[in-house]
């Protein structure tokens, strides 16, 4: 159990393992609380070798928090596009315009502070307070609980709230007066990313707690750490339309509230069409559709919903709309350049199986294509 084990003895290790092996990373060059703030956003649910050039984009764009505060949303979106999660981002501008107001643009110093901040949680105000600040504060993301439970051999659920206040708890108690708690809490993260990793066998020969490692002895790795079950993920079968008119290709944009929030889309509708309902959908959409082919299917997958998708191609005679907000107003779908679209519009990754068919490429991070 974490609460019988010592902590203490695996600090000197993993400091001098952390000193010879840190990855070079863009965020770690300039560790200021803003780009640190960034990162570990990004780094959510993210793989590093994906959030990299994000990263690099995001901060030339927006190199501090003024400049995140104040961005069009649009613009933002599109900084995020293929990133996913989009929530993140928009609370990051709601905090960037707290920090604006309340302490003058500058992150504070305070692990408690950061914490009230939108879209701030226990891991990443530690972080930020410790790799920026030195602050002596954990941050316990799921590479700490994997590494920390196997060093331990504790098997507890670690999707128990009260094991994350536990295990916070003595990580702080073990970083006081540390002299750098930055350098520590990454160590941690870095030994769970690179050599206790969390998919396939731990590199326990390259690992410099391998002569401490209770599971490791007892013959308990892979059995650690527990978790219970999450929810199965709702399955929603949707169909998705690449209307074309020439060069132009339709979009729309989704609500303002609720899953993709915002951003644009292809349309689609849920549930299973054949080519006739298709040609009937399109009509109803006040188009008059040429040809109708039938596209591969594809799937997205959310945090708590995965999209199963069929396509179709559907060529429609030139919309003969005027102005774009009379296209807008007629069926809410926009002909945009397909070029263009891309500039312009942030769209999600769930459609990047799609993009080919509209001529442009998305980020397709998580999408897979089923036959
Ligand atoms: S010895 Fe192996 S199982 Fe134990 S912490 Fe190191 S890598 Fe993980």
């Amino acid at each position: 159990m974490i609460t019988d084990f010592n902590l203490q003895i695996l600090i000197e290790p993993l400091l001098h393992w952390f000193a010879g092996h840190a990855r070079v990373l863009p965020w770690r060059e300039e560790p200021t609380p803003y780009r640190v703030w960034v990162s570990e956003i990004m780094l959510q649910q993210t793989r590093v070798e994906a959030v990299k050039p994000y990263f690099e984009r995001f901060t030339k764009r927006l190199p501090d928090v003024e400049a995140l505060a104040e961005c069009p949303e649009d613009e933002l979106l599109k900084l995020w596009e293929g990133l996913g999660y989009y929530n993140r981002v928009r609370n990051m501008q709601k905090a960037a315009v707290q920090v604006m107001e309340e302490y003058g643009g500058k992150l504070p110093a305070d692990y408690e502070k950061l914490l009230k901040l939108k879209g701030i949680g226990s891991y990443t105000a530690g972080a930020i307070a410790s790799i920026a600040y030195q602050i002596p504060v954990p941050a316990v993301d799921g590479n700490v609980f994997r590494i920390l439970t196997r060093v331990s051999a504790d098997d507890t659920d670690i999707m128990k709230p009260s094991f994350r206040s536990l295990l916070e708890k003595e990580l702080r108690e073990v970083m006081q007066g540390m002299e750098m708690p930055g350098a520590f809490n990454q160590a941690l993260m870095e030994l769970g990313a690179t050599v206790c990793v969390p998919n396939g066998a731990p590199l326990c020969e390259q690992c410099p707690w391998n002569r401490l490692c209770l599971a490791r002895k007892e013959g308990r790795i892979a059995e650690l750490p527990v978790r219970t079950k999450a929810k199965a993920r709702r399955i929603e079968k949707r169909t998705v339309l690449v209307i074309r008119d020439n060069d132009k290709v339709a979009i729309r944009k989704r609500p303002e509230k609720g899953l993709l929030a915002g951003l644009y889309e292809l349309p689609n509708v849920e549930g299973r069409y054949s080519q006739d309902e298709i040609v009937h959908l399109v009509k109803e959409m006040q188009l008059s559709p040429i040809r109708v082919q039938k596209l591969e299917n594809a799937k997205h997958i959310f945090s708590h919903i995965e999209w199963q998708m069929e396509g179709y191609a559907v060529l429609v005679e030139e919309a003969g709309f005027d102005t774009e907000a009379e296209k807008m107003a007629e069926n809410h779908l926009i002909f945009v350049d397909a070029e263009k679209s891309q500039e312009k519009y942030a769209i999600p990754s769930a459609f990047a199986a799609y993009a080919k068919y509209m001529g442009i490429r998305l980020g397709n991070e998580k999408f897979l294509v089923t036959d």
